[in-house]
Parts: structure tokens; C-alpha cells; sequence
């Protein structure tokens, strides 16, 4: 059966590699991207998302099997409006329009691109973060303004948290997972497509990618990351259900070999209790 997949970020990178296996393998993708797509649309305003939106449901005849979204800029600086905007919100926005389209399909697979940064970039701010999963990107963008020049790596991060805490909290509930949909997310490390080399050519940003450890050594393949992408859109990812996937090198598990997976402490024994017996009344909330 031919499937029908969106991808966004489709004219580059990651998005690319992964439009292009989808297509060989036979199955149609409606690639949505601000250049060079078969839809045209700015992923960074609300206009844009809504013309996107519109645009893959023509396309698609109300029904999509799964997605990436991997349309996002990186930390560049003096863009931290449209990274916040990108990065969550053409993310979030998308998803939310387009669940009704994945739920007919009754078994759609969806990666959300996220990135390694959410837990090796040290002091995001909280604030930031919140603000973006209430919907706020002006107070998120207050929240990071303060780093000064350091903002843009402060609102990356930021968005690619909350972007990922978006897909767990939304992944578990009955209007996704008990739509037979399975969201999760990809969290690369540094990998080799026009972004990154984008970031090479600023001889100061190329000496802080150079230092930062890498156990596995060099950068991922645009490819590869793509092979992991089509493999969570598969029957394998039927069990996998808001999950964030670190394809990164080994950088998260250096930084964090010790603080994650966790025991849960004994002192959040009784929210863990709460949310163990409100889990009936939860699914039944999240309809
Ligand atoms: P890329 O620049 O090659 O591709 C990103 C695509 O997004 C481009 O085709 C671009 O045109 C599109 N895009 C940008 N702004 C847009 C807008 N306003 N509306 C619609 N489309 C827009 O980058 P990539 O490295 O393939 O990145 C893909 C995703 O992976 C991004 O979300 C990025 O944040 C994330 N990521 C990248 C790396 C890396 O090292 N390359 C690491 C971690 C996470």
C-alpha cells in the first residue's frame, strides 16, 4: 500500500535525505519547506503554518500516514524570534491542525526532529521553556535576552525542549496514542548538512563545535539520521510512544551517563502514586 508521509524541511538536510528515502521506497511525500517544495510556506508565522496546513490536506485527502518535521534553523545569532518560532511553533502548530489527518490513518508514525542540545547546553532557562509550551514566545524570547550574545544558543535549546516535552506529554494521551499514532522525537547531535556548515564558517562557533566531546568522533551523516527517521516510521515503532531518540555520538550519555535512567526517589513516591491511580481518569481527561 502506497503511504503518504509530510515532511517538512524537506529542500535540505536531514528533511531531504529523509523525503528522498521515503520517495524510493515507494510511498508519496508531500514536502512542505520555504523553497524549493511542493508546498511553499513559512513555517516561522502563524499565516504560513495555516497556508501549510491547508495546502497538505488538499494534498493528502484529509489522510496522512506520518511525518517529519524537520524544517528549524539553529542556534544562529540574531535570529531568536524565528528560531522560537520555527524550531516549536511550526512544529506544535502543525501537529495540532494535522492530528485529525493522522488519526484516519489509524496508524501514523511521526518524528519531531529535536536535538542533543536539550541536555548538553548548561543553564537554559526554565522560564524560556514554559513560556513556550503556554504559547508565549515574546516571554520566552525576555526569558533568554539577558545571555546577551549567547541568546540564540539559549532559545535553541529552549525550543527543542519544549518542542520535545510537547511530544511526551501529548504522545501518551488518547487523542494520540489512542488514535493509533505513535509521536516521538530524534535528538541528533552535531550532523553534516547545510546548518552545521553553516556554523563551521564562523571560525568562533567552528572552535566551540571542535571542542565539544564527541565520544564517537566527527559529525553524524545527513543519511544516516534520515535511515533512523524512515526506521521510527516503520511497523518497528508500533511499541515506541514518546520516546526522545539520541542519535548523537555518545555527547548526552558523557554528560548525563549518571543521571539518566533514574530510580524514582523516594521522597516523589506520592506523585508518583497520583499519577499511577489518576491514569484512568488521565486517559479519559486527554480525549
Ligand atoms: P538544513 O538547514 O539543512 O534544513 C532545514 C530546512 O528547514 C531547510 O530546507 C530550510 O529551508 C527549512 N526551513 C528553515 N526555515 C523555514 C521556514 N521559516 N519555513 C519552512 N521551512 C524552513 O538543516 P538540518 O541540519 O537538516 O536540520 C534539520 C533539523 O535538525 C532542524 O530542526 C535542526 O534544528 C535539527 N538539528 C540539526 C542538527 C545539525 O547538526 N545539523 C543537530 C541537531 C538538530
Amino acid at each position: 500500500m502506497v503511504a503518504t508521509f509530510l515532511v517538512t524541511g524537506s529542500a535540505s538536510g536531514m528533511g531531504q535525505a529523509a523525503a528522498e528515502r521515503i520517495r524510493s521506497s515507494g510511498h508519496r511525500v508531500i514536502g512542505v519547506d520555504i523553497k524549493d517544495a511542493d508546498v511553499v510556506a513559512d513555517l516561522s508565522t502563524d499565516t504560513g503554518r495555516a497556508i501549510a496546513v491547508e495546502a497538505v490536506l488538499e494534498r493528502c485527502g484529509g489522510v496522512l500516514d506520518g511525518a517529519v518535521l524537520a524544517a528549524g534553523l539553529g542556534p544562529i545569532a540574531g535570529r531568536d524570534r524565528m528560531i522560537a518560532q520555527i524550531n516549536y511553533f511550526g512544529v506544535v502548530n502543525l501537529l495540532t491542525a494535522l492530528r485529525p489527518a493522522f488519526a484516519r490513518s489509524g496508524r501514523a508514525k511521526i518524528v519531531v526532529v529535536s536535538s542533543n542540545s536539550t541536555t548538553t547546553t548548561p543553564a537554559v532557562p526554565r522560564r524560556a521553556v514554559r513560556a513556550l509550551l503556554d504559547g508565549d514566545p515574546e516571554k520566552a524570547l525576555r526569558a533568554v535576552r539577558w545571555f546577551g550574545k549567547r541568546s540564540s544558543p539559549m532559545i535553541y535549546a529552549a525550543s527543542k525542549i519544549a518542542v520535545s516535552r510537547w511530544v511526551r506529554r501529548h504522545a501518551v494521551t488518547v487523542g494520540w496514542a489512542g488514535a493509533g499514532i505513535r509521536l516521538n522525537a530524534l535528538a541528533p547531535g552535531a550532523v553534516m548538512t547545510p546548518l552545521l556548515a553553516e556554523q563551521l564558517a564562523n571560525p568562533s562557533e567552528a572552535k566551540a563545535i571542535g571542542a565539544f566531546p564527541v565520544p564517537a568522533g566527527g559529525y553524524g551523516d545527513a543519511g544516516q539520521l534520515a535511515d533512523w527517521m524512515v526506521f521510527m516510521l516503520s511497523d518497528a515503532a508500533d511499541f515506541l510512544c514518546g520516546s526522545v531518540v539520541f542519535v548523537d555520538g555518545g555527547s548526552d550519555a558523557y554528560f548525563r551517563s549518571e543521571s539518566w535512567p533514574a530510580p524514582v526517589p523516594a521522597r516523589m513516591l506520592p506523585r508518583y502514586a497520583l499519577r499511577f491511580l489518576g491514569y484512568r481518569r488521565f486517559m479519559h481527561r486527554s480525549r
